[in-house]
């Protein structure tokens, strides 16, 4: 295995994951740091794909609200009635596979987690020293998350003290090599940095690099599916702006 595609936060977005998907090379393993569900109008079917891909997964805290294993008390309003829809058009043995996620999976020299190792469900990535908590609990050289819907890449060197950090550019490709990062691709299916076309990266386990990706899919078919099941209008609108 040489590359492997880095997904996060899909969110049910059947049309950005399919428009991704063609993007990347034909048979890549995919990887997904969590919240594949939640938000979006599609939960069954991406979730059919990427098993049918057999994508590694972990669970971000969309996945067990989803699930049932944890409650939305924590979500915002259009947060928790999202979860709640997912909950009951998903099947029981959907339902019972998104409980058997992992919070932490590995994959090569890479740790995957939705938030972070210090805090797998919750803890939002923002700043370095949170970057570092991760990455000083990871058993593997580098570790991937998602949660924040922005992409970002922090750098820790043996023996200096402040992490580098990069909001790396479509088609960026960073390395990696004699150093240590962290590295979150953005959301699939919910851009949160302004930019509404998806985002992923290429990891390239050889080479040592990671290549960020923005991908342009068809945002108005996924709001048309989102209109056509009732979801609520401020999840619908935000895709068209990526916020
Ligand atoms: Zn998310």
């Amino acid at each position: 295995m040489t590359r492997a595609l880095l997904l996060s936060d899909v969110h049910a977005n059947l049309v950005a994951l399919e428009t991704v998907l063609r993007e990347a090379p034909p048979g890549a393993p995919v990887w997904v740091t969590g919240d594949t569900v939640g938000y979006g109008p599609d939960p069954a079917d991406v979730l059919a794909l990427l098993r049918e891909r057999d994508a590694a997964l972990v669970a971000g805290n969309h996945d067990l609200a989803v699930a049932g294993r944890i409650g939305v008390g924590d979500f915002n309003r259009d947060a928790a009635d999202a979860a709640l829809m997912h909950r009951s058009w998903l099947s029981a043995e959907d339902r019972d596979f998104l409980a058997s996620l992992p919070l932490v999976s590995s994959r090569d020299s890479f740790s995957l987690v939705h938030g972070s190792l210090r805090e797998p469900v919750w803890e939002y990535v923002l700043d370095r020293e949170a970057a570092r908590a991760c990455l000083e609990r990871a058993s593997t050289e580098h570790c991937c998350n998602g949660h924040t819907h922005l992409p970002t890449a922090f750098f820790w060197r043996e023996g200096i003290r402040r992490l580098d950090v990069r909001e790396p550019r479509d088609g960026e490709t960073v390395e990696l090599r004699g150093r240590r990062a962290l590295v979150n691709a953005g959301s699939v299916g919910q851009p949160r940095d302004g930019d509404p076309r998806a985002a992923w990266a290429l990891v390239d386990t050889e080479r040592g690099t990671v290549t960020f990706r923005r991908t342009r899919y068809d945002v108005a078919e996924t709001q048309r599916r989102m209109r056509a099941r009732g979801m609520p209008a401020f999840l619908i609108d935000r895709l068209s702006h990526g916020i």
